[in-house]
């Protein structure tokens, strides 16, 4: 209740996007002594030198996103997998891709345990998207590149919106919500942020 609490007072009050967090126990997705810090509202350290994001970003992300239940959505950068889950209570169909092995695998691991069997998480650089499932109806980026990756525009279907972090470096990044029109594509920034980068290739 307090978690759900910190979320509103943030400006997370969309009820859907609450209701998935509340069935989300972010304590799972975050491991040893952090774990009884996972109901603050503060990023995490997780495996491989990654962070779990701040629950109210989280939150106000998918909100942005502003997911529909049919809706086939690809999240770039799986880390715990805290985000995807929360994706899988609103979307119909997730693809979440990591360029670390071992965080797809654990990840993995969670989603079993938790009957999330709409989500598939995988491996690779997710700069590129996923050709094979594309489009995308959404798509949300939770690393941080200097503009959004050409393949990501790509994979949106039209009408379809991805919510990023853009900037250089992990200084100063703004989150944006580009929307894919008929014509082309609609930019809108909505607060600044700070995410870990988005890199190119695999990781260790
Ligand atoms: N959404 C995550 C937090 C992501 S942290 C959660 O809910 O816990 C950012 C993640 O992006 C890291 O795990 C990092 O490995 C991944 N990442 C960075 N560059 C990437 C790329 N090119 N392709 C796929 N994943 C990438």
């Amino acid at each position: 209740m307090q978690f759900l609490f910190a979320l509103r007072s943030k400006g997370v009050t969309d009820a859907r996007v609450l209701t998935a967090m509340e069935k989300t126990d972010r304590a799972l997705f975050v491991r040893g002594l952090f774990a009884e810090r996972a109901y603050e509202d503060m990023p995490l350290p997780i495996a491989a030198g990654q962070t779990i994001s701040q629950p109210s970003v989280v939150g106000l992300m998918t909100q942005a996103l502003n997911v529909q239940p049919r809706d086939k959505v690809l999240e770039v950068g799986t880390g715990s997998g805290y985000q995807a889950a929360i994706l899988s209570h609103l979307a119909r169909r997730v693809y979440t891709v990591d360029r670390y092995k071992r965080l797809v695998a654990d990840a993995r691991v969670l989603f079993e345990q938790l009957n999330l069997v709409n989500i598939t998480a995988i491996s690779g650089d997710g700069s590129f998207g996923l050709p094979e499932q594309a489009p995308f109806d959404r798509i949300l980026v939770t690393a941080a590149a200097e503009d959004p990756p050409g393949p990501l525009l790509a994979q949106l279907r039209i009408g379809g919106i991805m919510v990023l972090p853009v900037g250089q470096s992990d200084t100063v990044q703004s989150l944006i919500r580009v929307t894919r029109t008929e014509e082309g594509f609609d930019y809108e920034e909505l607060r600044p942020v700070r995410f870990v980068p988005l890199i190119e290739g695999m990781g260790d």
